[in-house]
Order: C-alpha cells, then sequence, then structure tokens
C-alpha cells in the first residue's frame, strides 16, 4: 500500500470510484475520462508501480486481472465485436498512474496501434 497513490485510494475506499467487481486481489472501476464507451481499469489491490516490478511471484495475480477484463468484456457485451487490454508503463508507455492496471477498452472501433 502506498499512502498518496490513487488507486491505492479508491481501492481502500477513500475515494469514490464507480466499482464493478471487487475480491481480495482486485478492484474494476470505471476511468475517470473514458477513452471509449467501455472503459474499465482491471487493478490489483497490492501496490506495483509499474510492469517492471513485476516478478514470477506476480505471475498467478497478472493473469487474474487478464481473467476478470475477460470476463466484464463478456458482461459489457463487447466480447464478440472485440476489445483491447493495455498497460502502460513509464513516461514513454504512457502511465499516468503508478500503480499498474490493466485498461480495458471496447464498443467502438479502436484505431490500430503503430
Ligand atoms: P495510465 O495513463 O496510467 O495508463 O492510465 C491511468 C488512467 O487512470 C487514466 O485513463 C485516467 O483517466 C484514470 N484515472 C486517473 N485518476 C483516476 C481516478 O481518480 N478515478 C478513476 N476512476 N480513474 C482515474
Ligand atoms: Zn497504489
Amino acid at each position: 500500500m502506498a499512502e498518496d497513490c490513487i488507486f491505492c485510494k479508491i481501492a481502500r475506499k477513500e475515494v469514490p470510484a464507480d466499482i464493478l467487481f471487487e475480491d481480495d486481489d482486485l478492484v474494476a472501476f470505471n476511468d475517470i475520462q473514458p477513452q471509449a464507451p467501455t472503459h474499465v481499469l482491471v487493478v490489483p489491490k497490492k501496490h506495483i508501480p509499474t510492469v517492471n516490478d513485476l516478478t514470477e511471484e506476480h505471475a498467478a495475480l497478472v493473469g487474474a486481472l487478464a481473467l476478470r477484463a475477460q470476463a466484464l468484456a463478456a458482461e459489457r457485451g463487447v466480447d464478440g465485436a472485440g476489445y483491447r487490454l493495455v498497460m502502460n508503463c513509464n513516461a514513454e508507455g504512457g502511465q499516468t498512474v503508478f500503480h499498474i492496471h490493466l485498461h480495458l477498452l471496447g464498443g467502438r472501433q479502436l484505431r490500430r496501434m503503430g
């Protein structure tokens, strides 16, 4: 846990968020500035700053994030049409919140990357 981290605060319910799912390990909530009709953030409760900080011990947790995003995509009905899962890392990757999170984006045609 990190005192000043916005996603730790959301996980601790110190800051409100539109929470869609929660269990012992992760929380999923709507992005405050959605870039698509479905824009959900799937976030581990444990404070891990960036993808660079992941180790083998986090393998199950990262798998759980992906599977939860898959389930949320199905709940939103975007699974058939398609969606994008993104984890940004550090400045050039576009990361702005330094507590890892998986973006689930869907509900519109997303532009090709690159
Ligand atoms: P990043 O740029 O780090 O990959 O993504 C951070 C995401 O967190 C952004 O899409 C941003 O809109 C979202 N975000 C930042 N602060 C908050 C907040 O307080 N509440 C919610 N729900 N989303 C936030
Ligand atoms: Zn945090």
